[in-house]
């Protein structure tokens, strides 16, 4: 396959594929007890698979595949070079299986076909690559001499990871935990979102493919009430890395409290500002990838830039600019490869979308653009939407929609776009569009953010680390900085 595909291609490759329906425990297909849930496609409302759904009895199985891999199997003990061997044929095979996966990650939820070939799938093959590369490349601090003593600090391998993620991005953030878990020596249990389990299913029998030991990773499909729950709550997990939303963060932090006090680390939700001043370098190209930025992916990132706040002098300006692109875009189907914004990820989340539309209105937010579902086919498709007139109290303002919903807000100098920046409960990201040196640095300084874009947006690098503040959480994703998670710093004092 390759990325040329046309459009009658990929619907001719979509009726054929047949994606694994059944958990990854302990190196088998394991089918569970016999209960199973549905995957629907937001394309079209097609069933794409009936796939076991794990209960506790299926976690358990998973914990304990990944306990006795840690405790007793070849992973941990291996060189790490050899680790990352593994790694690389990881990498080599996803790319092999390239279109299969982004045609799955497509169908399963819903974002453009092309995106998913070129962005999401060249970053789960560039996160194993790197991974891979790394495993062998980190070294312990010098040890500690004193006339009689040693003091040794060694990094090792934190344990049994519990990782749990979303599903817009579904192979990207399981790579995120995934790869820099196994390069540390960890084994792993990850529970993939129910609407998108299809991807990481397979990506568990090709990593098994590539000479993963048997129960070094294990993939269990299921809600979150019940299967994440059993995760976060297990004790024999070691390590809960989560990505997904604020309140279900908060969850994992009190299963953690109410079990084994389990290292968490949260990547979670965002409602992030993109500030643009008067003298921004190019007003034209800071519309457009204003734009770009909250219509990506169906508008469902974490860091959409969901908050556009804008200097009055050229508000006008720049939201007659977002909304002509908001117009022009090609919103369809995803498996067509022109298309530019696919469908939400399923109806109910669209439902919930529309339902902040009807809010921003009787709130009394101005709706320059959209603001209705597409009725053509019978997919979960939105109009990208322009709200201006946005309130800071307004829940428009103030709530993560993760949609392809902009909300515009204005003001009138510096100090008060920090504070507006600053007035959320989320920290995960934010954009500014200055021509001047210090106020990009005064500015950036002062945003309570994980990352700050100064005259780009979503701009990122594995060398780079990714992550949150506040109520959008802790610890880093991506870089060496990820090995924190998935290591524990050993000291043995030795006396001579
Ligand atoms: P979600 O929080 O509903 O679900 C995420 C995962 O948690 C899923 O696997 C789900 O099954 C599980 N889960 C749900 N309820 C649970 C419970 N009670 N106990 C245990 N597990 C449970 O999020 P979503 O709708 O899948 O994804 C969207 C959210 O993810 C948004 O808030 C978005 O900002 C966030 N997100 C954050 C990042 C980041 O890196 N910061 C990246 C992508 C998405």
């Amino acid at each position: 396959m390759s990325d040329a595909t046309t459009h009658q291609e990929w619907v001719r490759r979509a009726h054929r594929l047949r994606p694994p329906d059944t958990h990854l425990i302990d190196g088998a297909d394991e089918p569970g007890g016999g209960a199973t849930f549905t995957v629907v496609s937001p394309r079209d409302g097609r069933v794409l698979a009936e796939v076991a759904d794990a209960g506790t009895a299926e976690v358990d199985a998973a914990v304990a595949a990944a306990r006795r891999a840690f405790d007793a199997g070849p992973w941990p003990r291996l060189a790490p070079a050899e680790r990352g061997r593994v790694l690389l044929r990881i990498a080599d095979l996803i790319e092999e299986h390239r279109a299969e996966l982004a045609l799955t990650v497509s169908l399963e939820m819903g974002k453009p076909v092309s995106d998913a070939y070129a962005i999401e799938l060249r970053a789960a093959i560039a996160t194993f690559r790197w991974y891979g590369q790394l495993a062998d490349k980190v070294t312990d601090g010098a040890p500690h001499v004193a006339p009689d003593a040693l003091a040794l600090v060694t990094r090792e391998p934190a344990g049994v990871v519990g990782a749990v993620v979303p599903w817009n991005f579904p192979l990207t953030l399981a790579s995120w935990k995934i790869a820099p878990a196994l390069a540390a020596g960890c084994t792993v249990v990850l529970k993939p979102s129910e609407c998108s389990p299809l991807s990481a299913l397979r990506l568990a029998r090709i990593a098994a493919d590539a000479g993963l030991p048997a129960g070094v990773l294990n993939v269990v499909a299921g809600d979150g009430p019940t299967a994440g729950r059993a995760l976060g709550l297990h004790p024999g997990v070691d390590v809960l890395a989560f990505t997904g939303s604020t309140p279900v963060g908060r969850r994992f932090l009190h299963y953690a409290a109410d079990s084994n006090l389990k290292r968490v680390w949260l990547e979670l939700g965002g409602k992030s500002p993109n500030i643009i001043l008067p003298d921004a370098p190019d007003l034209d190209r800071a519309a457009a990838t204003a734009a770009w930025g909250i219509f990506f992916n169906q508008g469902e990132m974490c860091t959409a830039p969901s908050r556009l706040l804008v200097h009055r002098s050229v508000a006008e300006q720049v939201t007659e600019a977002v909304i002509r692109r908001a117009r022009e875009l090609r919103v369809g189907d995803p498996l067509d490869p022109a298309t530019e914004m696919g469908a939400l990820v399923s109806e109910a989340h669209l439902g919930r979308v529309l339902d902040h539309v009807t809010t921003g209105v009787d709130q009394g937010a101005r709706l320059r653009t959209g603001g209705a579902r597409l009725t053509t086919g019978t997919g979960s498709y939105l109009q990208p939407t322009v709200f201006d007139r946005v309130d800071p109290s307004m829940r428009l303002a103030r709530e993560e929609i993760f949609g392809p919903v902009l909300s515009v807000l204005v003001f009138d100098d510096v100090a008060e776009a920090v504070e507006l920046a600053n007035a959320t409960d989320y920290g995960l990201a934010a954009g500014l569009w200055t021509g001047d040196l210090s106020t990009a640095h005064r500015v950036s300084r002062a945003l309570r953010a994980g990352t700050v874009w100064v005259n780009c947006y979503e701009e990122g690098d594995l060398t780079v680390p990714f992550g949150g503040r506040k109520q959008s959480g802790n610890g880093r994703d991506k870089s060496a900085h990820a090995l924190e998670k998935y290591t524990e710093l050993k000291t043995t004092w030795i006396q001579l």
